[in-house]
């Protein structure tokens, strides 16, 4: 059952952050902190909510759409690569809450959206100085939760960096920390490594609604069967739970669904991301049942007839990557150059491209992730509240003396100093 409109109207009026409401002041779009999100899904029990990231605008319509069709609560997101300064996506930190807010109006959406940041990464004392400016300029924008991703550093520096950047982030926002980056099976994180980070950020009063971690998985595509370690990530939510952090799982896109259902059966998460899946499908490419892009004999994508693009533009698309030298891998480039052509051609193509999104993460949030009729769950948690401000889920249970900055280095021993190669993480 939908939210009565008496619930939503009220939720509108309390529920949207400061920041949305000064951007949005006349809006009808119920975009809120990625806490609220986070909240429906614990009310529901083992539901995860549907992270997509809105690399194009056919995306991020389909997306609003199902979640609409299914009752959900969802949250739409970009990663630093995707639409940070050096952007290949059009969708970026400062025009994603813009394109949410307007296609919520347009489409008489009515279930809670978070506006997240994602794999804001820092590797070092640049990027954190540089997120002095930017984080606030991100919530200017509108963004309403956001992942400081400082996994790719010795654990003493990224418990440092969160704790620096946490500063920057107003408290009703939605948090998402990780640990061990995320990179296949190149040294999976562990409960010493989470417990870290989590009870140094604890200790100083921060408490993240999510941990990210190194449990398997690939961003891209899942090709293999491996994937996901789902012994070892309950595991460390088990660890983490006294201190309120629920898990968030990236690199979702291809595994398999059996495998995504044991994470919200037999884990803690909350929060699943969605990115090169998603992208395909807005493109009309065939896909497997689990969104994996499938090749032809020469290794070529295959475009569907009549669904997504139309067939000129693909090959359009094609020629350009061509001409450029890029491999499969590299066909994410082409969101930037190309979202003006995709926003030219008829109403119908338009159309077909977020209705393709829209079956495939309706098939998701209501048979693998389990969180239909969410929504209505977040904007209890709202009109219980009384605020757009839930308050975090943990509280100071660690004791600050024993966690200054002279003893994090003493803490920090016989933790893995290796934090696996550089890449370009997501999703
Ligand atoms: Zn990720």
């Amino acid at each position: 059952m939908p939210a009565s409109a008496s619930d939503f109207v009220k939720a509108l009026e309390i529920g949207r952050p400061p920041n949305v409401v000064k951007l949005f002041p006349n809006s009808k779009a119920l975009i809120v902190s990625g806490k609220v999100i986070d909240r429906a899904m614990n009310a529901k029990g083992h539901a995860l909510a549907l992270a997509a990231n809105g690399r194009n605008h056919f995306v991020i319509r389909g997306v609003l759409a199902a979640a609409q069709k299914a009752n959900a609560a969802i949250l739409i997101e970009i990663a630093k690569s995707e639409g940070g300064q050096k952007a290949y996506c059009p969708t970026n930190y400062w025009n994603m809450a813009r394109q949410v807010d307007a296609a919520c109006n347009e489409l008489g959406i009515t279930v809670p959206v978070a506006i997240h940041a994602d794999h804001y990464g820092i590797k070092g004392d640049a990027d954190v100085m540089q997120a002095r400016v930017e984080i606030p300029s991100m919530f200017d924008a509108g963004i309403t939760s956001i992942a400081i991703d400082a996994s790719h550093l010795p654990d003493e520096e990224n418990l440092l960096a969160n704790l620096e950047l946490a500063k920057y982030i107003p408290a009703w926002a939605g948090l998402e920390t990780e640990v061990g980056e995320i990179k296949g099976f190149q040294g999976l994180s562990t409960v010493p490594e989470a417990l870290f980070l989590i009870q140094g950020l604890n200790a100083h009063e921060v408490f993240p609604d999510w941990i990210a971690l190194n449990n398997g998985t690939t961003h891209g595509l899942e090709a293999s069967d491996a994937g996901i370690q789902v012994e070892l990530t309950a595991s460390i939510h088990e660890a983490v739970k006294p201190y309120g952090v629920n898990g968030a799982q990236h690199g979702t896109s291809g595994n398999s669904y059996e495998r995504l259902r044991e994470i919200a059966q037999k884990t803690r998460t909350t929060k699943a991301n969605v990115a090169t899946a998603l992208q395909f499908i807005s493109w009309g490419l065939e896909v497997n049942e689990y969104g994996n892009a499938k090749l032809d004999a020469n290794g070529n994508f295959i475009k569907v007839k009549d669904e997504g693009m139309t067939e000129e533009l693909w090959a359009e698309m094609v020629a350009f990557a061509d001409s450029k030298g890029w491999k499969k891998g590299d066909y994410k480039s082409l969101n930037l150059p190309f979202e003006n052509k995709f926003l030219a051609q008829p109403k119908a193509i338009r159309d077909r491209m977020a209705a393709r999104v829209e079956a495939f993460a309706y098939n998701l949030i209501t048979n693998v992730f389990n969180s239909a009729d969410t929504a209505p769950l977040g904007i209890a948690a709202i009109l219980a509240a009384g605020s757009y401000d839930l308050g975090p889920k943990g509280m100071l249970i660690e004791d600050p003396a024993h966690w200054t900055r002279e003893q994090l280095g003493k803490r920090a021993e016989g933790l893995s100093k290796d934090k696996g190669p550089e890449g370009n993480f997501e999703d």
